[in-house]
């Protein structure tokens, strides 16, 4: 039941109050199984929204706000912003900060797997959030299957993965995530943030990405692209006309349809050669109609 601050307060407390102390008040201890790392760093939080700004006539769709330090640096940048969080003893804190921001937070308890921006908010929507690093990658394949409904995503990652995503043709890091990130939208990666940040510090450094959806894509269905980097990309050191094998359809036709070179591999495939393979793909593998296999 999303909870936007004009209702009943549920009792807030101090403005302004220390994270850490909102951390104690309301038994936050971090639980790994929900990703929980939290920033409490001031600078840090007001640095990732400044990266996420303007936001006027937006709204701001923040997954996984913990405590609230980003959600915080949103506010206090001038957002408005719907928040969904999992950890039902976060979304007691956070109901406190709604209050302190009369709406101006809108607060979703639920998981953002299961949960449609659009649902929520009309109009311009930014997805601004640090990922809970367990569902990061799910959720980013899910939003960009309709990227253009965001203005732009400003999102945490292990570095590891922000690499993959912002990498280029021909590196160790470019896989499916670079093609599919890269094909809906232009790729940034911002600046990293050190686990001493963080609070517990986990073992890995994160860095902050930026998005932004391509105004015009090149047109492909996104499932076929998805099949094709993930058998590309599944035996990386195998030349395409034997990787592509486990498609399970023609696969030297396929590749002479898309016009690539059988022995190239998949790390050096250019997106629009991926779109031209998932073009391809697409229309070998849709089964005609019954009508038009007929004889006319
Ligand atoms: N934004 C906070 C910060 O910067 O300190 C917390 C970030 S922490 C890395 C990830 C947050 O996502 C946690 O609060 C966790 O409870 C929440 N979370 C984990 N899985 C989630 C899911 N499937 N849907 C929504 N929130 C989730």
């Amino acid at each position: 039941m999303p909870f936007s601050g004009m209702d009943d307060p549920p009792g807030a407390g101090p403005v302004n109050e220390p994270l850490r102390a909102v951390i104690a008040r309301h038994g936050l201890w971090a639980k790994k199984g929900l990703g929980q790392n939290f920033l409490l760093d001031l600078n840090l939080t007001r640095r990732i929204a400044r990266a996420a700004a303007p936001f006027d006539n937006v709204t701001v769709f923040e997954v996984g706000p913990g405590p609230g330090g980003l959600t915080r640096a949103l506010l206090e940048a001038g957002a408005t912003v719907v928040a969904v969080e999992r950890d039902p003893r976060c979304c007691a804190a956070l109901a406190e900060l709604a209050v302190q921001w009369p709406g101006k937070l809108t607060l979703v308890e639920g998981d953002a797997r299961e949960v449609d921006p659009a649902d929520h908010i009309e109009g311009a929507i930014k997805i601004v959030a640090n990922l809970p690093y367990n569902v990061a990658t799910p959720l980013l394949v899910g939003w960009l299957g309709h990227a253009r409904r965001f203005a732009s995503m400003t999102l945490m990652f292990q570095k590891e993965v922000a690499q993959r995503i912002a990498a280029a043709p021909g590196s160790g890091e470019y896989g499916r995530l670079s093609v599919l990130a890269q094909w809906a939208c232009e790729t940034d990666c911002l600046f990293d943030i050190p686990p001493r940040a963080f609070v517990p510090p986990p073992k890995i450094t994160s860095t902050v990405v930026r998005l932004v959806p391509r105004a015009e894509p090149e047109a492909v269905d996104q499932q076929a692209l998805e099949r094709v980097t993930a058998a590309a990309f599944g035996q990386r050191r195998k030349m395409l006309r034997a990787s592509l094998r486990s498609l399970g359809i023609d696969t030297d036709a396929l590749i002479a349809d898309a016009g690539i070179e059988p022995t190239a591999r998949a790390e050096t495939l250019t997106i629009p050669q991926y779109c031209r393979l998932a073009r391809a793909y697409a229309a070998r593998s849709v089964t005609p109609p019954a009508d038009a296999t007929r004889t006319r």
